[in-house]
């Protein structure tokens, strides 16, 4: 390696941290939960995706331990070769008879699912039309395919169909809207009404990507399209959120969809199998997902409550219905500044900034869990009034 290169490594890491940018990580001591360790100091965690609270969820590591037990540690093969297993089938159609959909594909991350979804199914003569907002394995995954690209400004359905017109006047076969179902930095909700509208006007498909809607939003949580009474053509969605917060992602949809995939998709033909542990430990899940209305009506009740809360001290937050809350502080540095007192005063989250989110619209993303007391959030809504007034963010 020549000294060059890994002087220009450093360069780049020095800009990094000159412009603010530095990203560090706390490290935590124990399991993911509504309170956590980080250096020995206990603290709410208000920035995990662990909506339901199932991320240490007695049930889901039972069915883990249980699996690794009967089933083994690993896999060593790709699903193709000798790496499926009955628990890999029976999830696979757990979750697509959990969507409405007719069959599903799992994959090591909804990354890759999202990575592996437009090359085999696209080719030169389709079109592909992108939200601006969409997450970043969705615009890498469209990157790999050969589809034509267009991209409409988040959520604006004049320009989606702009983009629609402009798909069909060039000739476009096939042409798929691709879209989050909830845009994770602001928790907005995809209009997936008129998106559908939209796509049946110009005989397009819609692909929606739920991570951050699945297993509570809708009824029985089946996500926005359910939520929103709308049919999505085919699904992304991951168990590293709502469902069991470990890992692994799917593919739902028609058959011959799937079936393709299944010959195709690199992601799914090149790495490895998913272990039995999480395959299993994800069965739970969605066993317990379903009869879940308890825990998604406390999710729901902690979210009115914290942003009821955040709203009466006077913070400056975007509307919405959604667990996810930012409470916007704009400015980059003001925002690191609440983030780093609000940790000192024992509450755990995350300052977003620019390239995450546009320049001048800092924030500092809230976000819900069904298992969040009362108690907890009385305590960070007393810390974030402190943090608040002392960084100048409240006057
Ligand atoms: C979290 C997320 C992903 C990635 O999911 P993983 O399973 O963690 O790879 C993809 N898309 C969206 C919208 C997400 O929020």
């Amino acid at each position: 390696m020549t000294t060059a290169f890994l002087d220009d490594i450093r360069a780049t890491l020095t800009q990094i941290q000159k412009d603010g940018l530095f990203k560090r990580e706390r490290l935590i001591t124990t399991p993911q939960s509504t309170r956590v360790q980080v250096g020995g100091r206990e603290v709410i965690n208000l920035c995990a995706n662990n909506y339901l609270g199932l991320a240490n969820h007695p049930a889901l590591i039972d069915a883990a331990t249980k699996a690794m037990t009967e089933h083994g540690f690993g896999m060593a093969s790709v699903r193709f070769i000798c790496g499926t297993q009955d628990l890999h089938r029976a999830l696979e159609a757990r979750l697509a008879q959990y969507l409405g959909m007719e069959d599903s594909i799992l994959f090591a991350a909804c990354f890759d699912a999202n990575g592996a979804l437009f090359e085999p199914l696209l080719g030169p003569d389709d079109a592909v039309i992108s939200d601006a907002l969409n997450h970043a394995s969705i615009i890498d995954g469209i990157r790999l395919c050969k589809a034509r690209r267009y991209r409409y400004a988040n959520s604006d359905m004049d320009d989606l169909e702009a983009q629609l017109r402009a798909a069909r006047a060039d000739g476009a076969r096939h042409v798929m809207i691709a879209t989050d179902g909830v845009f994770s930095m602001d928790g907005y909700l995809a209009r997936l009404p008129e998106i559908r509208a939209l796509a049946d006007q110009y005989e397009a498909l819609v692909m929606v990507d739920d991570c951050h809607a699945t297993g509570f939003m809708g009824p029985q949580g089946r996500g926005t399209p359910a939520h929103l009474g709308v049919r999505a053509d085919i699904l992304t969605g991951t168990l590293g959120k709502a469902l069991g917060g470990a890992l692994g992602g799917y593919i739902a949809g028609p058959q011959p969809v799937i079936d393709l995939l299944r010959q195709r998709a690199r992601p799914y033909l090149f790495s490895n199998a998913l272990p039995p542990s999480i395959v299993a430990a994800g069965l739970a899940a969605l066993d317990i997902v379903e009869a879940a209305d308890d825990l998604r009506a406390q999710l729901f009740d902690n979210a009115a409550y914290w942003r009821a809360g955040l709203a009466a001290a006077g913070f400056d937050l975007l509307p919405g219905e959604h667990p996810i809350i930012p409470v916007m502080l704009h400015d980059a540095h003001r925002a690191q500044a609440m983030a780093a007192r609000l940790f000192d005063l024992g509450i755990y989250v995350s300052p977003f900034f620019f390239p995450v989110v546009p320049k001048g619209q800092a924030r500092i993303r809230t976000q819900m869990n069904a298992a969040l007391t009362r108690a907890d959030l009385d305590q960070a809504l007393g810390a974030f009034r402190q943090a608040g007034q002392e960084t100048g963010v409240l006057t």
